[in-house]
This record gives C-alpha cells, sequence and structure tokens, in this order.
C-alpha cells in the first residue's frame, strides 16, 4: 500500500514537473486596441526566448494550455472566447493581459462592451498595464508554473 503511494505520488510530481515546463498558449483578442497584442507579439520573439520556459504559441485551443487574452468584451466576441476556452482541454488556464482585459480599461461603458474577460470565462491571472509589458506577462507565467509545481 505504502509503495502504490509512493509510485503515486511520484507519477504526479513528474506530471506537474511536465505540466509546468510546457505551457503551450494561444493568443486571442477580444475586443481590444491591439497594443497588448503587440507586447504579446514581442513576447514571443526570440528577444525574451520564452521558450527557455516551455511557452510555445499554439495556432489551435485543442492543443493549448493558456489562453492569453486581451481587450474587453464586446458582444460580438463573447461567443468566440467562450468557443476557444470549452476547446481547450483541461486542465487549463486562462490569463487576463491589459486593463482592458481586467475591467474594460478604455473601451468601459461603451454600449457593446461587457466588460473583462471574466465575465465570459473564469480567469486565473491578471496581468495589469496599458500596455501590459512583456516583462509583466512573463512575470505571470513564472507565478503560473509555481501554482503547477505546488498542485493548485
Ligand atoms: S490595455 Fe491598453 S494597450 Fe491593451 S488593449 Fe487596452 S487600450 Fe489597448
Amino acid at each position: 500500500m505504502k509503495g502504490t503511494t509512493r509510485l503515486r505520488q511520484t507519477i504526479n510530481s513528474i506530471y506537474r514537473w511536465a505540466q509546468k515546463n510546457s505551457l503551450w498558449v494561444i493568443h486571442y483578442n477580444s475586443g481590444g486596441c491591439n497594443g497588448c497584442d503587440i507586447e504579446i507579439l514581442d513576447l514571443l520573439t526570440p528577444r525574451y526566448d520564452v521558450e527557455r520556459l516551455g511557452i510555445l504559441a499554439e495556432g489551435s485551443p485543442r492543443h493549448a494550455d493558456v489562453l492569453l487574452c486581451t481587450g474587453p468584451v464586446t458582444r460580438q466576441s463573447k461567443e468566440g472566447l467562450w468557443q476557444i476556452y470549452s476547446q481547450m482541454p483541461s486542465p487549463k488556464w486562462v490569463v487576463a493581459v491589459g486593463s482592458c482585459s481586467i475591467t474594460g480599461g478604455v473601451f468601459q461603458g461603451s454600449p457593446t462592451v461587457l466588460g473583462g474577460i471574466d465575465k465570459v470565462v473564469p480567469v486565473d491571472l491578471y496581468v495589469p498595464g496599458c500596455a501590459a509589458r512583456p516583462e509583466a506577462i512573463i512575470a505571470a507565467f513564472v507565478q503560473l508554473r509555481e501554482r503547477i509545481a505546488h498542485g493548485k
């Protein structure tokens, strides 16, 4: 019995190690100005070399672990955002990048804007800023890796 428990713990720790070192991301703009998208593109260039942390851009939600979302959620983008999220396999995480994705930002009050993306999908990490800096996004990933490593 003790041996089985230890084996399970070992498998779980290998699983978590693999998971934290292999976070494939999909990026979606639900209605922002593209400022945060440019920062995300910058993040994915060799300058920041986020592949060393296992972060890789992925085009299909079915292969992605993390949804990086920019911009406020609008009436038009609501369905698309939910579709992408629901097609991602579990476990999955959502990172709201930039003030607009957190609260609606400068677009608050518009009749077509519903607010932050947590109106539609559950958000795990918030990266403030207008635009959010690549360093702040990397800090969010470091936090996410810590959470995964500790099984949270
Ligand atoms: S937070 Fe600023 S830069 Fe990012 S989408 Fe909103 S207005 Fe644009």
